[in-house]
């Protein structure tokens, strides 16, 4: 079984987001960018699969700038066998990545496309679901535990106060839930190796996908400040403030 995993290069979760003087976006100059963690996931994921024989081949994809490589590269020193960086400064919104993904699975024919359910940056949860309608294969969203099941993967899904379980016949399209794994780190002897690893470069144009951008964004703004807490002395005074200052109570 061959597998797709989209990965994608985004602020580094660690990083405190400052919004653009002008309210146009965040400020991305000088920022730390990484791999969306729910890609981190999905590599892992795949690359288990991997270990477990049940995938033969894992392919690694971005769709963004030049600088996508390291995303790629991180990719592949965790396990993924080659790389493919679909080259574009422009900021591709989740139809358009959708649509380059299906003219990939076109030309890769894999038996699975696995995905973060949700890059950090967008917060969209659109990819995997568009690109499945797009596919028209069934699809695994949100999964937390990934199993073969015969010709099948079995998904497990969290919902809300239960488990959810799917039997997706294959090709299928299954998107990343943070508690399906906890991704291994690169060591150093692989992310050398995976230097040497192949990373092949394209532009949308060779897939035939238009990414001109349909939405705008009129404006971005940090949430108001929070006032400062306060200290009370005892229970007494903590009820009397809920009751007649806060009045939650
Ligand atoms: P989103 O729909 O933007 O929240 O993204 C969900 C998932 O789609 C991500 O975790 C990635 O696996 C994939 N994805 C989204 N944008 C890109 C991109 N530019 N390059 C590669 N994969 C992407």
């Amino acid at each position: 079984m061959k597998i797709l995993v989209p990965v994608k290069r985004v602020v580094d979760f660690n990083v405190k987001i400052r919004v653009k003087s002008d309210q146009s976006g965040i400020e991305l100059a000088n920022v730390k960018m990484s791999m969306n963690p729910f890609c981190e996931i999905a590599v892992e994921e795949a690359v288990r699969l991997k270990e477990k024989g049940i995938a033969t081949e894992i392919i690694a994809v971005s769709i963004g700038p030049q600088q996508a490589q390291e995303t790629l590269r991180t990719a592949l020193a965790m396990g993924a066998d080659r790389a493919i960086l679909v080259q574009t400064d422009v900021n591709v919104e989740p139809l358009a990545v959708a649509k380059i993904l299906k003219a990939l699975v076109d030309k890769e024919t894999p038996q699975l496309v696995i995905l973060g359910k949700q890059s950090i940056d967008g917060d969209n949860n659109q990819t995997g679901q568009m690109l499945a309608a797009l596919l028209g294969w069934g699809q695994g969203t949100f999964a937390s535990k990934v199993e073969k099941d015969g010709d099948d993967l079995k998904i497990t899904r969290e919902i809300d106060g239960g488990l959810e379980t799917l039997d997706l016949k294959l090709p299928c399209v299954v998107t990343t839930d943070l508690r399906l794994n906890e991704p291994r780190y690169a060591s150093l002897p692989n992310i050398m190796k995976a230097k040497q690893k192949p990373l092949a470069t394209m532009a949308p144009a060779d897939l035939g996908v238009d990414v001109t951008p349909r939405v705008v964004t009129l404006k971005v703004s940090e949430p108001p400040k929070r006032k400062a807490g306060i200290k009370v002395k005892d229970v007494t005074e903590l009820v009397d403030k809920l009751k007649n200052e806060a009045k939650v109570i």
